[in-house]
């Protein structure tokens, strides 16, 4: 196909096509891939939200738990008297040290806030209650006539009023536990308790604030996603409805009308259409060549009329009992040669063939099927034709025995034979037959071979 022909095939080119693919895939993967790594950062900030809801808690609450388990063990030894009640409760104050860590880790996330007040309110009345708690184990360790050496510097150092040390070890004993179970360290004690619930509900709202902008977060990422996603399926659908439109279709299409030799549709893409167009351009040029070869083949070249196997076809299928054969024999043909060339022999080939055509009926056959003898096939014609045929030659005759510029004049003999009920090749014989005789009777004459 000419170059300036591709212009006007019309159609998707591929070339395009694919690159549009190509980069609409590239576009939603990268923002598919960019939204799952942000969906993932998302899932772990809330993790980690939730991780540090509970350490808050666990700070929160180990410090009322310190807190309790100081007044359990300064109770225990407030009402037993033991030592292994006081080596608890100092391990904890100056060596677990519990509500100071609680408070510590709590500073650096909340420092400043309301809920740091809160807990450094719940420390302060905490230590308010130690301080009770000191003026308890000294009263009782005094009560029970301990060495005061023996203990730690807390206790010791802790002053007693003049009128307390004066009283009897029965009344000290007696008011060591009232100090540590009496209404005021309660109603502190319950203090410590009210500003931790404070906290605990405080830390809850926050990290529900938190909780609450990483799952908006997440959803909407999520929700993002599955956008991609929906438009991701929804390209992939276009593209193979293209590609199944545009190539496989088409393809499809031809191969029956390549498999039956017929031309091909011209549609899809550009380059299926250019393929084609191209293919049925050949195509019409090969059944071109193809009539004009199988012309070639069955006619003759200078005559124009059929040649002997175009003959030997007809031979083999016309229906012999309603056709008349007729060979045709130019006479002394040899002499037109010798006396004027082989150029004037060929116009006197052409002329007897263009007269004899003209004397025949257009469904009539003419055929030359050798130098300069002819064979007619007069269709739908019988024996009660004889004189009409005699007649035609005898009219040819006239036809071409006057010269016509160069070509001289000449006179044809023929031989006919009508084949009822014959094999096409005796008709053919009983036709030759008739040609010798008219041959034999002078030339320029048809003989009917009855
Ligand atoms: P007769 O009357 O007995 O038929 O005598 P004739 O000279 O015609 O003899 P014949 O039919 O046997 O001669 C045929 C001649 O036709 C022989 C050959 O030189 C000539 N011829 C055959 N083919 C061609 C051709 O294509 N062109 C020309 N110019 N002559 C041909
Ligand atoms: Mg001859």
């Amino acid at each position: 196909m000419r170059k300036d022909a591709e212009g006007s095939v019309g159609g998707l080119h591929l070339k395009k096509l694919i690159y549009i693919m190509v980069v609409i895939s590239i576009l939603i993967s990268a923002l598919l891939s960019f939204t799952t790594f942000r969906t993932e950062n998302a899932y772990n900030e809330l993790y980690q939200v939730t991780g540090e809801f509970i350490e808050w808690q666990l700070n929160v609450s180990d410090m009322k738990i310190a807190s309790d388990y100081l007044t359990e063990q300064v109770r225990c030894f407030a009402e037993t008297g033991e030592d292994q009640y006081l080596d608890n409760y100092f391990t904890e104050l100056n060596e677990t040290r519990r509500r100071d860590n609680a408070l510590e880790a709590l500073r650096d996330e909340f420092e400043g806030t309301e809920l740091f007040y809160q807990l450094e309110d719940a420390m302060l009345l905490s230590e308010t209650l130690t301080d009770r708690e000191f003026f308890c184990m000294k009263v009782k360790l005094i009560a029970t006539g301990r060495n005061l050496d023996d203990y730690p510097q807390q206790v010791r150092d802790y002053k007693l009023t003049e009128p307390v040390e004066s009283l009897p070890q029965n009344q000290l004993d007696y008011m060591a536990r009232r100090i540590v179970f009496d209404a005021v360290y309660r109603s502190l004690k319950n203090s410590v308790n009210v500003s931790v619930e404070n906290c605990m509900k405080q830390i809850q709202d926050e990290i529900d604030t938190r909780q609450q902008a990483s799952i908006n977060r997440l959803h909407d990422l999520i929700f993002y996603e599955r956008l991609l996603i929906i438009v991701l399926i929804i390209a992939l659908i276009l593209m193979v409805t293209t590609v199944i439109l545009a190539v496989i279709k088409p393809v499809v299409k031809a191969v029956p009308h390549i498999t039956e030799g017929e031309k091909i549709p011209e549609e899809g893409s550009y380059e299926f259409r250019f393929l084609a167009k191209t293919y049925n351009e050949i195509l019409e040029t090969n059944s071109k060549q193809k009539v004009e070869l199988e012309h070639a083949a069955l006619h003759d070249q200078l005559t124009g009329v059929l040649n002997r196997s175009g003959f030997d076809s007809c031979l083999r299928t016309l229906d012999f009992n309603t056709t008349t054969l007729l060979i045709i024999d130019i006479d002394n043909f040899k002499e037109i040669n010798d006396t004027y060339g082989h150029t004037i022999g060929d116009s006197v080939l052409k002329r007897v063939t263009d007269t004899v055509r003209t004397h025949f009926r257009s469904d009539d056959i003419v055929c030359r099927i050798g130098g300069d003898e002819f064979v007619v096939f007069m269709r739908q014609t019988g024996p009660d034709q004889k004189d009409l045929i005699i007649r035609k030659i005898s009219d040819i005759n006239d036809s071409i025995g006057v010269p016509i510029g160069n070509i001289p004049a000449i006179s044809i003999s023929v031989g006919a034979a009508f084949g009822r009920n014959l094999k096409p090749e005796d008709v053919f014989k009983k036709a030759d037959k008739a040609l010798y005789e008219s041959k034999e009777n002078g030339r320029s004459c048809c003989t009917y071979y009855e």
